[in-house]
């Protein structure tokens, strides 16, 4: 059986390499040919013994994902949905920004979690991707766009475990595809860069603190057990409060000083006043000291229970994308700005997320919208192969085995 080499994280390829008969440093040499340099064909890895490179021909291969689609947006938002096989596609989605190049990415075909205002969630759980998988989506996208950028610098800066899926149901082939991702001799992103989303998986938040320790960002969606059991089934297992006090936890270990929430404003639900004065008082029971909204004097932020016991947080508020089957409504912009202001009047730093590649069904919420609809698949497959064709560069394509 060959082994798919982007499955294996520094230390695995060591091991791999071990069992060819090679010593260990042969790994690092391999990875960055791999990470680094984006080789596709051994031929290419020159400073490795052609004994080497031979061995590996037989029993080694970098499996990329083939592509089924790729659409670009207005905005320079690019996605691309891979075939996983059996009918499954994932999604990733670079987004472009002046000071950095962010790549979110899948974790599983689907998604066992069923958040009410998620298309994922809608579509149901198909399968865990594996490392391989999961470290192919940064691997051909920071790849692709070196060349379609024309750029030998790195490209993708910030990678966000927003994709499909809930990244901590998936947590064995996760942390090995975070290694690789935070590995000088692989893409060399900081802890801080390196985003791992969750809808409150408690038991595995705390594993990740002590594993792997990236930034963390939850997705919260409601400010009271009632409405978050409705629109976050996960809920009902690990309630608010475990789920802030597990986030107290993790800043012990986290790269940034606090945790990002999300929250996806949904018109008439979640989103009137009380909610987020909920929100505020929630924050202030289950925290820490304090993270003011920048300019903020300090008076203004003190609690009832004295300045300084805010969980150490952001706010991401989302605008909505409907899709049909949700039933739900995007909240207007008035009254995003009114729940803003009452988070930030509490010092909470909130900030309204900007949507992105909305023209091309990229925007948050919005990923992988009928890919499990296998015709709709195969349809895509059958009449969308010309155009990425004409967008995928060769060597790309050619890249699926070696
Ligand atoms: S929001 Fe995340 S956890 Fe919830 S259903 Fe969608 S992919 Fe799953």
């Amino acid at each position: 059986m060959t082994a798919n080499l982007l499955d294996l994280d520094l230390e695995g390829l060591a091991a791999f390499c071990e069992t060819l008969g090679e010593k260990r440093f042969r790994a690092t040499q391999l990875f960055r040919w791999i990470h680094q340099k984006g080789a596709t064909d051994f031929d290419q890895m020159t400073d490795l013994a052609k004994s080497l490179r031979e061995k590996l021909r037989g029993r080694a291969q970098l499996a990329a994902l083939p592509i089924l689609t790729q659409n670009e947006s207005r905005d320079g938002t690019i996605k691309w949905l891979f075939d996983v096989g059996h009918g499954d596609a994932v999604e990733a989605v670079f987004i472009p920004e002046d000071d950095r190049g962010t790549l979110c990415i899948s974790s599983q075909a689907g998604c066992a979690v069923g958040c009410r205002f998620c298309s994922t969630g809608h579509q149901g759980f198909s399968r865990n991707l594996d490392t391989g998988e999961i470290v192919a989506q940064l691997w051909f996208a920071e790849h692709f766009l070196r060349k379609h950028l024309h750029r030998d610098e790195r490209i993708i800066s910030n990678v966000v475990m927003m994709g499909m899926g809930e990244p901590l149901q998936n947590y064995s082939a996760l942390v090995p595809a975070l290694k690789v991702m935070l590995d000088d001799h692989g893409y060399g992103l900081s802890r801080r860069r390196v985003t791992v989303s969750t809808s409150g998986v408690v038991p595995m938040m705390d594993r990740l603190g002590l594993d792997c320790p990236v930034a963390l960002a939850v997705s919260l969606h409601a400010p009271n057990d009632s409405l978050r059991d409705n629109l976050v089934p996960l809920n009902k297992k690990y309630p608010l409060a475990e789920l802030l006090d597990a986030c107290n936890r993790y800043l012990e270990y986290a790269p940034r000083d606090f945790i990002t929430f999300e929250y996806c404003m949904l018109d008439g639900v979640n989103d009137q006043p009380e909610h987020a004065q909920q929100l505020v008082q929630l924050l202030r029971r289950h925290g820490g000291r304090g993270l003011r909204a920048p300019g903020r004097p300090k008076a203004a932020d003190r609690s009832p229970e004295g300045e300084g016991s805010m969980l150490r947080c952001k706010l991401n508020l989302i605008p909505f994308n409907p899709f049909p089957a949700s039933g739900l409504v995007r909240s207007p912009q008035h009254r995003v700005q009114a729940f803003a202001k009452i988070l930030i009047d509490a010092g909470i730093v909130t900030t309204v997320r900007k949507t992105r590649g909305d023209d091309i069904d990229a925007a948050c919420g919005q990923l992988a919208g009928d890919v499990r609809d296998r015709t709709r698949v195969g349809d895509r497959i059958a009449q969308q192969r010309t155009v990425m064709l004409k967008l995928v560069p060769a060597d790309a394509r050619a890249a699926k085995e070696i």
